[in-house]
């Protein structure tokens, strides 16, 4: 396996940073999580928009184009001979001393891994996860934007604790105000009557690119679609509920809090969803 590490192609053991760096020490960077469906990188240019924009946000300087970082994509996917997998692009502030100030880090630094991945097996998608509702809050706009998709991801790790303590795939994150956020790395959707509502991101959610193919498949397929916040009493009386993701593409949820979601498997919009999103996403890509 080949890792894109600052320019240079090095054999994964090989693929190490400084203890100096930014990235380690204060989390000081950005990423993306891109999948590769029979050789197209699936939406390339709207993660590389999210990143662009994020390292904007956090005045970090990009040391490649947008193009040239394309390129360094696709040249890594070509070395590791894959045609399905996952991408994982960082881009820390780059090695610096031991202070926060990012002025002393002269120049980011890029990672890219490419990987196989299966997070969730097949039967996952028609039974669905079970899920919970945890603690820690999603961080409003003010605070740690969640438009930024950021190396700090201390808060949804913590989810994931909760998640994993609690034993189920995936849990629930509300904001400060109590309505639903998102999950600890997918965005939600519910469906009551027909109607599909997501909770509008300025409300604490990362703007999911997978999110983004859902509302957009909705509207072709003719189905409604709000994009207003809810709450848990809304999640426990829908219909069907399902998180978005670029690792868990549509994945139905079965189970909130103890509250059986429909009739406990995959309901029949969720597996249209699902089956629509898989026909896209290997004619949409780049290369
Ligand atoms: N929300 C968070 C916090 C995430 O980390 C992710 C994963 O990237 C998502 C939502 C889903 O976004 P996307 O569909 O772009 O992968």
């Amino acid at each position: 396996q080949w890792i894109y590490l600052n320019g240079q192609y090095v054999k994964k053991e090989d693929a190490k940073i400084s203890v100096y760096d930014h990235g380690f020490l204060y989390g000081d960077g950005i990423f993306e999580g891109i999948r590769i469906y029979g050789g197209n990188i699936f939406r390339c240019r709207e993660h590389l928009d999210r990143l662009y924009d994020s390292a904007k946000s956090i005045m970090l300087n990009m040391p490649l184009s947008m193009t040239q970082m394309e390129d360094a994509l696709c040249e890594t996917i070509r070395r590791n001979g894959l045609r399905d997998g996952y991408i994982r692009l960082i881009v820390s502030r780059g090695p610096g001393n031991l202070g926060l100030d990012p002025l002393r880090c002269p120049e980011a630094f890029v990672v890219i891994i490419v990987e196989q991945l299966a997070i969730y097996p097949e039967e996952a998608y028609r039974d669905g996860l079970r899920s919970v509702s945890v603690s820690p809050r999603r961080n409003l706009p003010d605070a740690l934007n969640p438009k930024i998709k950021s190396l700090n991801y201390l808060n949804n790790i913590l989810v994931k604790i909760q998640a994993n303590l609690a034993g189920v795939g995936e849990a629930i994150m509300l904001n400060s105000q109590g309505y639903v956020a998102e999950g600890s790395s997918d965005n939600i959707f519910i469906v009551k009557r027909g109607v599909v509502y997501t909770p509008p991101c300025y409300i604490g959610a990362l703007e999911g690119i997978t999110r983004g193919a859902i509302i957009e498949l909705c509207a072709k397929l003719g189905l409604p679609l709000r994009e207003e916040p809810f709450t848990l009493h809304d999640v426990y009386t829908a219909d069907e509920v399902f998180f978005t993701g670029t690792a868990a593409e549509v994945i139905a949820v079965r189970e909130v809090d103890g509250r059986i979601i429909g009739e406990g498997r995959a309901g029949p919009l969720t597996s249209r969803l699902l089956d629509e999103f898989r026909k896209i996403v290997t004619v949409e890509g780049v290369k």
